[in-house]
C-alpha cells in the first residue's frame, strides 16, 4: 500500500485498523506533507514503537525517480523525466512566469484523447496514474522548489493526458493537495483542463469542486473541431456547451477556453467571431496560444498579426482573451510537447 494513494481520511482509518489512534495518522499525515520527508521519520519520539514496524511491512512510500531534470535557456521553464515503479515514465514542468511558480502535471501515460497537434496525444494511451503518482509530481516540483527557498502555490493539470479521464485518482490527488493540515494549496489556485470530456465537466459540476476548469476548444464548429480533437465526435460542441455553462451557472465562475493557434487552419477572424458567438452565454476567458511543434503533426504557430486579430474580433463580443508567450519550447516543454524528453534519453 503506497500511502501517497492516501487521503488523510483514509490513512486515518489504515492507522486505526491497526490499532493506533487518529493522532498517529495525523503525525505521519505531517512528515509527507509539511515536512515533506521522502520516507518516515523512524527516529520521531511521537510515533508509537510498535506503529513503525507496522508501517515498514504494510506501507510503502513510492515516489517517482528522477531520470532527467531539462532547464530552458530563458530560466522560466524546468522539466522534469520521472520514472515509474514500472519503468513507464511521465513529464512534470515547472513553470516560474511572473513570480508564480506553478506546476504542471500530468494525469496519465499517454493519452487516449489523440489531439492530432499533441505529442502525448500522438503516443496513444498506456494508462491512468494512481492518485500517488499524480501527488508524488507536486512534492518532486516543491521540493526543488524550497531548496531554492520558494515555495509552489499553483497547479495546472495541462501536462500528459485528460485529467477528467481519470477522474477519482485526480480529485482524491487534490483533496490531498488542499489539506488544511499539508500542502494546504488553494483550489482556486488549482486548475483542470479538458479537452471536452463532457461526463466529467458534469461530475465536477454535481460536486461542487472548488478549482478552476479549463476547456481546450480549438474549433468553433464540429467539422473544425473534429479535424483536430477526435473526442468531438463523442461530444459534439452543442453538449459541451451544455456543460459548460450549467458548470459556470451552478459554480458561479467563469471558464478558461484554450485555443491552441495554428497556421491558416483555425486562426482567421472568422473563426474568432464563431468563437465568439458559440461562447457568448458563458462567462468565458480565452487562452491564445500559438502551436507549439512537434514530430507528428505538419501545421505551423499562427502569428503575431492573427492572434492579435483574433484577439480584437473576441473584444468586441466582450470575450477576454489573452495571448500566451511560448516558453520552454527548447527543452520541449510547452504545451501539447510533453513525451519528446523522453525520446531524446531513450535514443
Ligand atoms: S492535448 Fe491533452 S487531451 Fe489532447 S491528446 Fe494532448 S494530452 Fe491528451
Amino acid at each position: 500500500m503506497n500511502l501517497y494513494d492516501l487521503n488523510r481520511k483514509h490513512l486515518t482509518q489504515l492507522v486505526e485498523s491497526w490499532g493506533f489512534r487518529p493522532i498517529h495518522a495525523d503525525r505521519i499525515w505531517k512528515h509527507l506533507y509539511s515536512r515533506l520527508l521522502p520516507s518516515i521519520d523512524y527516529t520521531d519520539k511521537h510515533l508509537p514503537k510498535d506503529l513503525l514496524p507496522k508501517l515498514q511491512s504494510e506501507a510503502s512510500l513510492f515516489s517517482p525517480l528522477l531520470e532527467a531534470d531539462a532547464k530552458s535557456c530563458d530560466g522560466f521553464t524546468r522539466k522534469f523525466l520521472l520514472r515509474l515503479e514500472d519503468g513507464e515514465t511521465i513529464e512534470t514542468v515547472l513553470m516560474r512566469y511572473s513570480g508564480r511558480m506553478t506546476a504542471c502535471v500530468s494525469s496519465q501515460v499517454g493519452c487516449a484523447m489523440g489531439c492530432i497537434f499533441c505529442a502525448t496525444g500522438q503516443m496513444g494511451f498506456t494508462r491512468h496514474l494512481s492518485t500517488g503518482e499524480i501527488v508524488t509530481q507536486v512534492l518532486h516540483v516543491d521540493r526543488a522548489l524550497r531548496d531554492q527557498g520558494e515555495k509552489l502555490r499553483n497547479i495546472v493539470f495541462m501536462g500528459m493526458g485528460e485529467p477528467l479521464h481519470n477522474y477519482d485518482s485526480v480529485m482524491t490527488a487534490i483533496d490531498i493537495l488542499c489539506d488544511q493540515k499539508g500542502l494546504s494549496l488553494a483550489g482556486k489556485r488549482i486548475s483542470v483542463s479538458t479537452v471536452g470530456h463532457v461526463p466529467g465537466i458534469r461530475r465536477l459540476t454535481k460536486e461542487k469542486r472548488n478549482i478552476s476548469l479549463a476547456v481546450s476548444l480549438h474549433g468553433a464548429t464540429d467539422e473544425d473541431r473534429n479535424a483536430l480533437v477526435p473526442l468531438g465526435r463523442r461530444w459534439p460542441l452543442a453538449e459541451l456547451m451544455d456543460a459548460c455553462r450549467q458548470y459556470a451557472e451552478t459554480l458561479d465562475r467563469h471558464i478558461f477556453f484554450e485555443w491552441t493557434l495554428i497556421d491558416k487552419k483555425n486562426d482567421s477572424p472568422e473563426q474568432a467571431h464563431a468563437v465568439g458567438k458559440l461562447l457568448q452565454k458563458i462567462p468565458s476567458h480565452v487562452n491564445l496560444i500559438p502551436l507549439n511543434p512537434t514530430q507528428g503533426y505538419e501545421g505551423k504557430p499562427g502569428n503575431n498579426a492573427a492572434a492579435h486579430a483574433f484577439q480584437a474580433v473576441l473584444a468586441k463580443y466582450q470575450i477576454p482573451c489573452t495571448i500566451r508567450q511560448r516558453r520552454g519550447i527548447d527543452v520541449a516543454a510547452g504545451c501539447g510537447q510533453l513525451k519528446e524528453l523522453k525520446q531524446k534519453v531513450v535514443s
